[in-house]
């Protein structure tokens, strides 16, 4: 559980209660931050040398004055093809509110600051991407104690700001294992430095291989200290060797198979990144398999205790309502009207009880409400509590598909790859009219048609038929404000019709729209909108649908990660049969070259697909990794073979 930093304003400086501290220098806050951090790491010189990814690593967000300030710099003297990237970790988040007057002193960062006010995420502990194309900026905020954080951070870090209270203040934070995490994210030549000057900072960097140098501190303060990495003292062992990600060069081009959410996404993600796309789908339109859904539910099923998946779900929640709310302010083809998760059998409401009681999550994601709350949230008569989400809502999949293949440098072609191969460094895909397509980095993302090549063919990839029902309109039912989860869900009228669903069928596969799945999700209706069902009853004969098929994977991740030879990992960690804690020290896996893949969302798509792009494209562009080291690890595509070693199952 995050809770937000507890701050007692003295005129325009915030204090911190907790630590008994102010956040910045009351006087001169921006030539102390300037003097300590910015300019201690050179990072003017740095932005003028042409790097093209500088990344910023800092513990301690606080007011996010050190990165408007290295932001600041960037705008003055960057070039359009350099990029920044700004990591930074905070155990105890500004409220919006007080971020808000924090940042309304300091006009000079618009408008910046109010973009960064528009994307500054709920109070969830986890990882959040932010992004400022505009400016070249990326911001990874992650909301934790910097050690755990920085435990699950993949990156390359060129300069560290640490900041954070003083040592003597907040002894936890400045411990031997953070320190060794900042050596195992650097690099020779990383720079750090610091406000203070403790020996328990410089003794505790300089053992894990930083040279450290002391100069005067800023105004009155005497000393502070900064300094460079050598090389790391405590070499890190990698425990699991088969999870490693292929580090290549930034591709100038690459070809997605695949014109549904996961492809739109992993598409629009490069093409953010000046990378031209080539969207591959074999059909005339975007999304017409499991992406088609006139309107999908936008909101994650929290879990009671954390478990990855939950985690997954709510990182990607917050990810493409951010997206969203950036790609098309006006709501125009998504609403963040919230949703109500009813309750509808005793063992939800014993489990809803128990997350409220947890108190894991903050309110401005999810409340309790009673019935007759939700009734008249919703617009119509509930029949149960449930868990109200009031910054969920829905979206035309549809839609959202075609504003992210939308870029100029997508463009999108109609074929059906049957046969994809590695010749001379390149993939070469055959058509099914004997066409052939060369590339140099390819990513599947055809759903469950993504095992159908021999190079994947070993993924366990599942289809999950599902019907949603239409109304012809929706001009004598009650008019919904809300989209409504029990066992189905049904979401405000779009465009005069409402959408509900959807039925979830493991061994359908009939294409056709049947009657009988219209009286399921009819049945569902009626277990959570009772007054909604009868009016609909009796016109139920003029139901449409539409059927589609879900790709789900066993564990119910998604696949996402570079794509293993699965006969090299059979062979390099076929010891795991005998003892499944062996450690390879040494070994490394094989991929096959610059083949990605983006798949398996079930009907999660919307929440999962964006941030799965953000992470292949992050991948493919060596960056900061979007997601902690454990979910990377979740959806790795190579997980089913080593579970399956470990399973003696092959
Ligand atoms: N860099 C900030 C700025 O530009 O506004 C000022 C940071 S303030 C001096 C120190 C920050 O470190 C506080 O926001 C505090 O909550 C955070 N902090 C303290 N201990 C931490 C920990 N263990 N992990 C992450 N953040 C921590």
């Amino acid at each position: 559980m995050i809770t937000c930093a507890d701050i007692f304003w003295k005129n325009d400086t915030p204090y911190s209660t907790g630590f008994d501290d102010f956040y910045f220098n009351t006087e001169q806050s921006h030539e102390d931050s300037l003097y300590v951090y910015v300019n201690a790491n050179q990072i003017p010189a740095r932005i003028s040398s042409k790097q093209k990814l500088l990344t910023i690593a800092e513990t301690g967000f606080g007011t996010g004055l050190n990165f408007l300030l290295t932001a600041q710099q960037w705008l003055n003297k960057s070039s359009n093809r350099q990029q920044l990237h700004f990591i930074s970790v905070e155990k105890q988040p500004l409220s919006h509110k007080d971020l808000k007057r924090a940042l309304h002193q300091w006009k000079d960062f618009e408008p910046l600051s109010s973009k960064l006010l528009n994307q500054y995420p709920l109070a969830c502990q986890g990882f959040h991407r932010l992004s400022f194309p505009d400016e070249r900026i990326t911001l990874t905020l992650i909301f934790g104690d910097a050690l755990d954080s920085y435990k699950q951070l993949e990156a390359s870090i060129d300069a560290w700001y640490l900041d954070g209270f003083s040592p003597s203040k907040n002894p936890d934070m400045w411990s031997p294992e953070l320190f060794r995490e900042i050596a195992r994210l650097s690099k020779p030549g990383t720079t750090f430095s610091t406000f203070t000057s403790a020996g328990i900072v410089r003794r505790g960097l300089k053992a894990v291989g930083f040279e450290v140098k002391k100069q005067p501190g800023f105004g009155k303060k005497r000393e502070m200290c900064l300094g460079t990495f050598i090389k790391n003292n405590a070499p890190q062992v990698d425990t699991k060797p088969w999870f490693s990600i292929p580090k290549p060069e930034q591709p100038t081009e690459v070809t997605i198979i695949g014109g549904g959410l996961s492809g739109c996404s992993s598409a629009y993600s490069l093409a953010q990144r000046g990378i031209k796309v080539r969207l591959i789908e074999k059909e005339q339109h975007l999304a017409t398999a499991g992406s088609g859904n006139r309107q999908g539910a936008l909101y994650a099923k929290l879990p009671v205790s954390p478990t990855k998946q939950g985690e997954l779900h709510l990182t990607g929640f917050l990810h493409t309502v951010n997206l969203l709310k950036r790609k098309d302010p006006e709501q125009s083809f998504w609403s963040q009207c919230g949703v109500a998760q009813l309750a509808t059998k005793e063992n939800e409401k014993i489990r809803q009880q128990e997350l409220i009681d947890n108190d894991h999550y903050p309110d401005s994601l999810v409340q309790h409400k009673s019935d007759i709350e939700l009734s008249e949230i919703s617009g119509s008569v509930v029949s149960s509590s449930g868990l109200f989400f009031p910054t969920a809502g829905w979206v035309s999949p549809v839609d959202f598909c075609r504003l992210l293949a939308a870029h100029p440098n997508i463009s999108i072609e109609q074929h059906d790859i049957t046969n994809i191969e590695q010749v001379d460094h390149l993939w070469n895909l055959t058509t099914i009219n004997s066409k052939h397509l060369h590339c140099s980095h390819l990513i599947i993302c055809n759903a469950e048609l993504a095992n159908q090549f021999k190079q994947t063919e070993h993924l366990p990839l599942k289809a999950i038929r599902g019907q949603v029902s239409i109304t012809e309109d929706s001009a004598d039912l009650p008019q919904l404000r809300t989209v409504v989860c029990g066992e189905g869900y049904i979401s405000p009228a779009q465009g005069g019709k409402y959408c509900f669903g959807a039925t979830f069928d493991l061994k359908g596969k009939q294409r056709d729209v049947t009657q009988y799945d219209h009286n399921r999700n009819l049945e569902k209706l009626k277990d959570a909108l009772p007054e909604f069902h009868n009016a609909l009853i009796g016109k139920n004969e003029l139901l449409t649908g539409r059927t589609a098929f879900r790709c789900s994977t066993p564990d119910y991740m998604p696949v996402v990660g570079p794509a293993p030879i699965y006969s090299d990992f059979v062979e390099t960690f076929g010891r795991l049969r005998k003892d499944k804690n062996w450690r390879f020290d040494g070994c490394t896996a094989n991929h096959h070259p610059n083949l990605y893949l983006n798949t398996g969302h079930g009907s999660k798509g919307l929440i999962t697909c964006p941030i799965s792009a953000e992470l292949l494209a992050s991948m493919i562009c060596n960056e900061p990794l979007p997601l902690p080291k454990t979910l990377i690890d979740a959806v790795n595509p190579a997980r089913f073979i080593i579970k399956n070693l470990i399973r003696r199952a092959i």
